[in-house]
């Protein structure tokens, strides 16, 4: 069977399952759960992959699910991803009320999308006519957040990264694996759009924790040191630096304090802050960094407090690959019309796909479907053909064209891709951009 005809196949099956996979996205953004606890999320992937009969793998990084396609030659290996997490927007009216997790963020969108490639890939029995395999991975905690129930995790020795991406790359789980794509939902976007290309910022973690002394705050105050008080200087401290930022490092900072005083009548004697420090490349993200310790640093010397920072490794810019690029966007110009098709932007948000870029050939397009921004109470999917069934036919229509042939032309865009990190280099990179800081 050619490649033309393999496609028209792989798309009529998708197509025939169109209801479904929209449930499945319904049914998964009715039951958000955030990142390294998508135990709910995880199970509804499993099951869908068993019930297509593929072999699958759960627990991989706490969470994740592998299934997977073998072609009838192994040439390549294609990851499609899917993320299983949610952020949190207790306002958001799809909202878990317990833990405030929402799909505002759409990875439920890009579930349903990985569960119809896989429904198009083995109801059309692809596997006969490919010559690589298509490894489907439903991946823990994109979102970069719940900073210190994660830290726990590290210590406990659960995970070593806060990211689930960043995880499964250090557990080898994405050895052997050639090239990787997903679709993400493009918040504030109703029509039926896609974006493809375009870079993200990367960043640094940081978890700050402010140490003063406890007094009562109104017998004795000056008995105390108070630690909110150093917190607040050293994020004003931070908004000093902003002008020192140059516009293309595209740098983002954006604390949060998560524990600012216990109780009222108490001189705050504990307190933490969160942040990134997010910026286009590693240089500026370097810089920044060092401003904000030095900003969060005179806090804590101003009112003679103490400060522990510690860097957390975040996400590396993301670099979509052009190649790659071209193929998907050929595919999905074919299902919503070529001048609906945009080239991607910087992005000043960040994603783990950007670790994965610097190890592989990787895709990360958007697409619309959804009205409301991204992360807030507004975000929803309003063209669920777009939302989920668009985005599956498109990635599957790519597999296609990726493992036909001989596997052809992803042999051609690994060949093409620069020199990637190995795992082990991936690692001695994110030791090389962290340093423990304990000042006082
Ligand atoms: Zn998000
Ligand atoms: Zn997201």
């Amino acid at each position: 069977m050619d490649r033309a005809a393999l496609k028209d196949l792989v798309l009529a099956a998708i197509e025939a399952r169109a209801g479904e996979i929209v449930s499945l996205g319904e049914d998964i953004f009715r039951h958000p759960e955030l990142g390294y606890r998508e135990e709910r999320t995880a199970e509804v992937m499993a099951r869908w992959f068993s019930g297509l009969g593929l072999p699958f793998r759960t627990g991989l990084a706490l969470t994740g699910v592998r299934a997977e396609v073998r072609g009838r030659q192994s040439l390549a290996q294609v990851a499609i991803l899917g993320e299983l997490d949610a952020v949190v927007s207790f306002e958001h009216p799809a909202a878990d009320s317990r833990t405030g997790a929402a799909h505002a963020c759409g990875h439920h969108a890009q579930l349903a999308a990985l569960a119809g490639v896989a429904v198009g890939l083995a109801e059309a029995k692809a596997a006969e006519y490919l010559d690589g395999n298509v490894i489907f991975l439903a991946v823990p905690a994109e979102e970069f957040v719940e900073i210190e129930f994660r830290q726990r995790l590290r210590r406990q020795g659960l995970i070593q990264f806060l990211g689930g991406k960043q995880e499964l790359i250090a557990r080898g789980e994405l050895d052997g694996i050639d090239l990787a794509m997903m679709v993400h939902a493009e918040g504030n976007s109703p029509q039926r759009k896609a974006w493809v290309g375009g870079s993200s910022n990367g960043f640094i973690g940081k978890s700050v924790r402010y140490s003063g002394v406890e007094a009562h705050a109104g017998g004795a105050p000056h008995q105390g040191v108070n630690a909110l008080n150093a917190a607040l200087l050293g994020l004003l401290g931070i908004h000093a630096q902003r002008e020192t930022f140059q516009d293309g490092d595209h740098v983002r900072i954006h604390p949060i304090i998560t524990r600012g005083g216990d109780l009222v009548n108490i001189i705050p004697a504990e307190v933490a802050i969160e942040t990134y420090v997010r910026a286009r490349t590693l240089e500026a993200i370097q810089d920044a960094s060092q401003k904000a310790d030095r900003a969060l640093r005179a806090g804590a010397h101003a009112v003679g407090a103490e400060v522990t920072i510690e860097d957390l490794p975040g996400y590396l810019p993301l670099e979509n690959n052009p190649q790659l690029g071209l193929i998907f966007r050929e595919n999905m110009a074919s299902l919503i019309g070529e001048a609906n098709v945009l080239k991607g932007e910087h992005m000043a948000g960040s994603t783990d796909m950007g670790d994965l870029s610097h190890l592989m050939p990787a895709l990360h397009p958007s697409a619309g479907g959804f009205s409301g921004r991204a992360h807030t109470r507004d975000f929803r999917v309003t063209d669920p053909e777009m939302a989920y069934v668009i985005p599956a036919k498109a990635l599957a229509a790519t597999v296609v064209d990726l493992l036909s042939e001989g596997a052809r032309l992803a042999q051609e865009i690994k060949k093409g891709y620069p020199p990637a990190l190995t795992r082990e280099e991936y690692l001695a990179l994110w030791t090389r951009l962290l340093v423990q800081r304990e000042t006082g």
